[in-house]
């Protein structure tokens, strides 16, 4: 007679669990698999980052102090221009290498406080590399891959909101340069920059044949004696700052506009998949730190005789946050592969980044909820990752209109907005 018993029924006596609950890859992927190449990009910036530990960041959750030093060593390293041509100092690799990077990062523990004191420097320069001349890339790329300009990004807008074609920031030609006047809001790391790519209306809204039409994209010197940049006290990533930045007759020469006059809009919107896959890749990175902690604090915290993470109510969470993380990596690498290979990857691209932001919401939730009064300590550091965890649901777009642009553009549904 063959065994009927559900296997349930057998116990397992001494068999030791696998500590390896992360992917066991982490390289093989549907049928990819990362190369050689990109494991080497995965080892060698985890290597980087143990150097900054939980303590470094949370001490600079503290204090606010920009990782000055942390990003002296991906600089140093050359990891500033890992998507940038090789002719101008970068090393030419795609959006997949630069995940990698990201995701590496936040899931040592740096979180969003690591990655946003790059973020902007690893895919933000792509309109210049893509509309820029030649002269441009001479002058500009060099110093940005070194990580001896710094730039800030200059976009969200109090009066526009997400709904970037109402932007206010004029520049107005006076016959040599532009004048820039305006403001702009969430402006991250405008403390430290010396450049900014900035967006600015060139004409008004009702004057072009769209409402995209008449912006246009300028990177130039973010100067002090026309910029200020105001600090927003917010509710994470204390370290990299993000401001209020206000523009008084900013004068900004021809050669600084990016592409032509009027079409910014559209400049931006080249760069808008590969930014959600990085940000994607990130809150993967996050989630998984989270997730780790608790782990970890589930298996050693001992209450009614027992370890907590042996009761269902903690371990079911935790499995179930993996899964969601690991579905939401899926959806990042797809996205990147398409990208890589010039496919299009809209529905993918958002797809990953609201899985994602979602996926590292929960895991920081519950990693708070596993350690009970823990959670709520500092000491404990998954506090900090929920906090984090925020920005990958807000920022650079909503989760909301992520779905509008999916339920428009992939389910073929009436625009909503
Ligand atoms: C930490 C942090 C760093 C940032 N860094 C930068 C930066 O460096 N540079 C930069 O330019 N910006 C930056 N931002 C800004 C960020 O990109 C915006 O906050 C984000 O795009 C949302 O815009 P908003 O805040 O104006 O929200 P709003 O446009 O005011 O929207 C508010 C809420 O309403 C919802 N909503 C609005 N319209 C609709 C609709 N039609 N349908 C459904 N829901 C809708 C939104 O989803 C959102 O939940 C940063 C933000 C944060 C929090």
């Amino acid at each position: 007679m063959r065994p009927y018993a559900p296997r349930h029924f057998i116990r397992y006596k001494g068999r030791k669990c696998s500590k390896n609950w992360e992917p066991a890859s982490a390289g093989r992927i549907m049928d990819l698999s990362f190369t050689d190449e990109q494991i080497a990009v995965r080892d060698t910036i985890a290597k980087l980052c143990e150097k900054y530990d939980d303590a470094y960041w949370l001490a600079r959750d503290a204090d606010g102090v920009f990782p000055e030093e942390f990003v002296k060593d991906l600089a140093t390293g050359g990891w500033l221009g890992i998507a940038m041509p090789e002719e101008y100092g970068g090393s030419g690799l795609g959006v997949i290498e630069a995940s990698l990077m990201m995701q590496t990062i936040a899931q040592s523990g740096a979180g969003f406080s690591g990655c946003s004191a790059v973020h902007i420097n690893i895919f933000g320069p792509n309109p210049i590399v893509v509309h820029g001349t030649d002269e441009q890339k001479d002058r500009l790329l060099p110093p940005l891959i070194a990580g001896k300009d710094r730039t800030c990004f200059g976009v969200t807008e109090p009066n526009a909101g997400l709904d970037t074609t109402r932007i206010e920031t004029k520049a107005v030609w006076d016959g040599e340069k532009y004048i820039v006047n305006g403001r702009k809001m969430w402006t991250s790391t405008a403390q430290t920059a010396n450049k900014i790519l900035l967006l600015a209306r060139t004409a008004a809204r009702e004057d072009g044949a769209k409402p995209m039409d008449g912006i246009t994209m300028f990177y130039t010197d973010f100067d002090r004696d026309y910029c200020e940049a105001q600090v927003i006290e917010k509710m994470g990533r204390k370290a990299v700052d993000s401001n209020a930045t206000f523009y008084d007759n900013l004068p900004v020469p021809e050669s600084d506009r990016i592409g032509e006059e009027g079409k910014g809009f559209y400049y931006l919107i080249d760069g808008i998949n590969p930014e959600r896959i990085l940000v994607a890749a990130e809150a993967v990175g996050l989630g998984r730190a989270a997730l780790r902690k608790a782990v970890d604090y589930a298996n050693e915290r001992v209450v009614f005789n027992r370890p907590i993470g042996q009761n269902q109510a903690i371990q079911h969470p935790l499995a179930a946050a993996w899964a969601h993380l690991e579905a939401a990596d899926a959806m990042v690498w797809k996205a990147a592969t398409l990208y890589d290979a010039g496919e299009p990857c809209g529905a993918e691209a958002n797809a990953a980044k609201y899985l994602a932001a979602e996926a590292c919401f929960t895991a920081c939730e519950t990693a708070v909820m596993t350690h009970g009064g823990m959670g709520y300590a500092k000491e404990f550091h998954v506090e900090r990752y929920m906090r984090e965890a925020f920005i990958a649901r807000i920022a650079p777009v909503s989760r909301e209109m992520i779905l509008n642009f999916i339920g428009q553009h992939v389910l073929d549904m009436p625009r909503s907005y």
